[in-house]
């Protein structure tokens, strides 16, 4: 069911106990706008803790309040009034959806959401859910400090790409003004998510050598196999975050895409475009995303994998 900004506010202000969370494969937006809730929400004096059911990105880390975070255990429970899940519908929330049976208040920015089955406040011209729980914030009288800024910022710069993306608007950089002037450093965030570690320049190096090209030009697919993957992962928290957009940049290419190859028959993909709406051609293979960039999973060898997606994407331009 559809709700109002102001209908999350009071919901909000109704519950003590809130459970926290945000996707599995958390990115600067998923761990930003959660830590940056939670610490709103203890502020008007609510019990808050954030759970993500995976390893996070470790350029990531440095957020305050990151070390709060849980990762759910096998048959925990936890004892909450309320499950606020940012930046994703329920069904990416991995574990997280067994810890409490609390009624949910869903609040994301993806096109692809239509919460079936819970209240959600979606807002798909909002550059990031970060700039919602900004509005939610303000909403709720809540005073905002620079480490909450500092999360919030961190949200908008990922989900952007530094202001650059399709989807920053006036009120994003109205937004990213305003927590400046809350306390955040944006040379710190940019410094900090920036980082690569070695493995993970070694994994854009086999990235790269995958290159392949489709459709005259129009489409450039890279490929990790699970090889690849496995020497990524083997330090925890590397990703493939920002690969894409290395060849994202060809100037024939409208649609790139990354295929990973997680575990055998579970492959990720990854898509960025510059005009078609790759959200739609996600939510056919069963993921979601935004009109420009979108992913889903597919269980299938990498080999499946690239037929499925390049018939699909082929079909779409
Ligand atoms: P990524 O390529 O992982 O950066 O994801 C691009 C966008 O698509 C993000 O907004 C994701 O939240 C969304 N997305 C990625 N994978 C899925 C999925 N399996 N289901 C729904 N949305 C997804
Ligand atoms: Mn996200
Ligand atoms: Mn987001």
């Amino acid at each position: 069911m559809l709700i109002t900004l102001k209908d999350a506010a009071t919901r909000i202000k109704s519950a003590n106990k809130i459970l926290i969370t945000a996707h599995v494969q958390p990115d600067g937006d998923a761990i930003g706008s959660t830590l940056a809730a939670m610490q709103i929400l203890r502020s008007i004096g609510k019990s808050a803790q954030v759970f993500i059911d995976d390893t996070v990105r470790k350029n990531l880390h440095a957020l305050p309040h990151f070390e709060e975070i849980r990762r759910p255990i096998d048959g925990e429970t936890f004892d909450a009034d309320l499950l606020l899940i940012l930046d994703t519908s329920p069904d990416r929330i991995g574990n997280v959806r067994k810890l409490t049976d609390a009624p949910i208040l869903n609040v994301d920015h993806h096109v692809t959401n239509k919460g079936e089955d819970v209240e959600l406040y979606v807002e798909p011209s909002a550059a990031a859910t970060c700039e919602i729980v900004y509005k939610l914030a303000r909403e709720l009288d809540a005073d905002i400090t620079p480490d909450i800024a500092t999360c919030l910022y961190t949200g908008l710069a990922t989900d952007t790409g530094f202001f650059q993306f399709s989807n920053t608007r006036a009120a994003t950089l109205a937004i990213a003004s305003e927590l400046i002037t809350c306390g955040v450093s944006p040379h710190f965030i940019s410094e900090q998510l920036e980082k690569k570690s070695l493995a993970e320049v070694c994994g854009l190096r086999d990235a790269l050598n995958s290159l392949k090209i489709f459709c005259d030009g129009k489409v450039a697919g890279m490929f990790l196999d699970l090889a690849s993957m496995q020497k990524l992962n083997s330090t925890g928290g590397d990703s493939t975050e920002g690969f894409i957009d290395l060849i994202r940049v060809i100037d024939t290419v409208d649609v790139a895409f990354l295929i990973s190859e997680k575990a055998p028959n579970f492959c990720r993909v990854s898509m960025r475009s510059k005009g078609v709406d790759v959200s739609k051609i996600a939510a056919k293979l069963g993921g979601g995303g935004h009109i420009r960039a979108a992913g889903c999973t597919l269980k299938t060898t990498l080999a499946d994998a690239e037929k499925i997606l390049v018939d699909a994407i082929s079909s779409a331009i």
